[in-house]
């Protein structure tokens, strides 16, 4: 397939797979098998000398996962990516793949609960160090707060919950300068809005549990690569230390990821040594549902974005909302940024502040009939929730005001109903919660 003059929206449907290979199914097969048919002793060689491709071992790679990994690395416009059980995975094992010969990362607190959580109290423990810019609005707060051994840069593109927007050019700048590669978590703008490798990311990140898989059914997470960095220019040893596995079975030479995956050597160093021992592999089952999800991302997310916009109109002539943080907002800090970078929009997940009590937050949560209260964003239903209480509980209250989770924050995620039943259920929610 000639998939590098392809749109997105026929790369979304059909990039990574040819009937052809799979008795001419039409849709991706799920290969529903933990182990494969070596076939001959010569076959089995070639295939652990990793001198021809192919499936062994479920856990390190399966052929409708694969098409998975094809199809986001083809809308990255990448060289490759792996596909592992969830968005904390593909977290942890890029946060291990840095620095597995030592070092630390350098974030902000305008990320996903979890990962905070862990970065301050999972991978010390482990080794793994994280320094915190005060402000991410800020790219020269990222060049202050290097240290001779970080390792990476670590960015949500969108952030959760209030949509704070980065320069990701700056910061990309900043990384490359001293040679260290920039990460994203895209997963709040997703390939459709957003193509991070255009502005300098070297690795892109996804809980595809999201609005890549759209209906709330599923976990998964991705790493896509894109080839460019150079991994040995001498601060990551780890890509140019020769492993056993990955010898010349016919001349016995020992060599390095490098030399094996010259395009794909930051997913293949996870998939030989993370996923292959710590072992969180997509079912082939949740890859199909995945690859689903993707089949409507872009109209999905055209949806959303349209109903987004009215709902932020709506709050923002609240009298009982006090601020409202998506860049379509009047009074928002990142309308230049958003113009730069999301032309298409900037999504559906947001926050507001509510003018009101904890028990009217709670009355007024407890009074909506059509948005859910739950924490999976990028749902095809809308959800509604109170993150300081919920998706960043696990915070401290210091910890909260660092990732500026104020008390009265509320956070929407937007779905695929009708915008004026959600503005309804919002209204009568608001009558409600101040009884009148
Ligand atoms: C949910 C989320 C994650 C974690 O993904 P899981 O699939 O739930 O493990 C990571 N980053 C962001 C931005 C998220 O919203």
């Amino acid at each position: 397939m000639t998939q590098a003059v392809q749109g997105f929206d026929t790369l979304k449907v059909r990039a990574g797979y040819n009937s052809h290979d799979h008795n001419y199914a039409v849709a991706v097969p799920i290969y529903q098998t933990a182990s494969y048919d070596l076939g001959s002793a010569e076959r089995a060689e070639r295939l652990l000398g990793l001198e021809e491709a192919g499936a062994i071992y479920t856990r390190i790679g399966n052929p409708t996962v694969s098409v998975l990994e094809q199809r986001i690395a083809s809308l990255d416009k990448g060289t490759g990516a792996i596909a592992l059980a969830s968005g904390m995975a593909a977290i942890s094992y890029t946060m291990f793949n840095l620095t597995a010969n030592g070092g630390r990362i350098l974030t902000t607190p305008r990320i996903y609960g979890g990962a905070f959580d862990s970065f301050k109290r999972l991978f010390p423990s482990l080794g793994v160090e994280f320094d915190f810019v005060e402000n991410s609005d800020d790219p020269e707060a990222f060049l202050q707060a290097l240290r001779p051994d970080t390792k990476g840069i670590f960015i949500e593109s969108i952030s959760n919950p209030k949509a704070a927007i980065v320069d990701i050019e700056k910061i990309a700048k900043i990384a490359h300068d001293h040679d260290i590669p920039l990460i994203v978590d895209n997963t709040f703008g997703t390939p459709y809005l957003l193509n991070a490798f255009d502005h300098g990311a070297d690795i892109i990140i996804y809980s595809a549990t999201k609005l890549l898989g759209g209906h709330g059914t599923t976990l998964g997470g991705l790493i896509v690569e894109n080839g460019k960095f150079n991994w040995a220019n001498g601060k990551f040893s780890q890509f140019e230390a020769t492993q056993y596995i990955l010898r010349n079975q016919k001349t016995g030479q020992p060599r390095n990821i490098l030399d094996v995956f010259p395009q794909i050597p930051f997913t293949s160093r996870i998939r030989f040594n993370y996923l292959n021992y710590l072992g969180a592999a997509l079912s082939p089952f949740d890859a199909f549902l995945l690859l689903q999800g993707i089949e409507t991302l872009s109209e999905r997310i055209t949806k959303k974005i349209a109903t987004t916009k009215k709902i932020v109109e709506y709050l923002e002539n609240h009298e009982k909302v006090s601020w409202v943080s998506h860049p379509e907002a009047k009074d928002s800090p990142y309308q230049d940024l958003a113009a730069k970078y999301f032309p298409k929009g900037t999504g559906s997940i947001f926050s507001f502040g509510f003018k009101g009590s904890q028990e009217e937050i709670r009355k007024f949560i407890n009074a909506v009939t059509i948005f859910s209260y739950h924490a999976n964003v990028g749902d095809a239903r809308s959800l509604i929730i109170n993150s300081p209480k919920n998706t960043h509980g696990e915070l401290t209250p210091q910890e909260q005001l660092f990732a500026e989770i104020t008390p009265d924050l509320i956070r929407l995620s937007i779905g695929l109903e009708d915008a004026n039943d959600l503005i309804a259920d919002l209204d009568q929610a608001f009558k409600k919660a101040f009884n009148n």
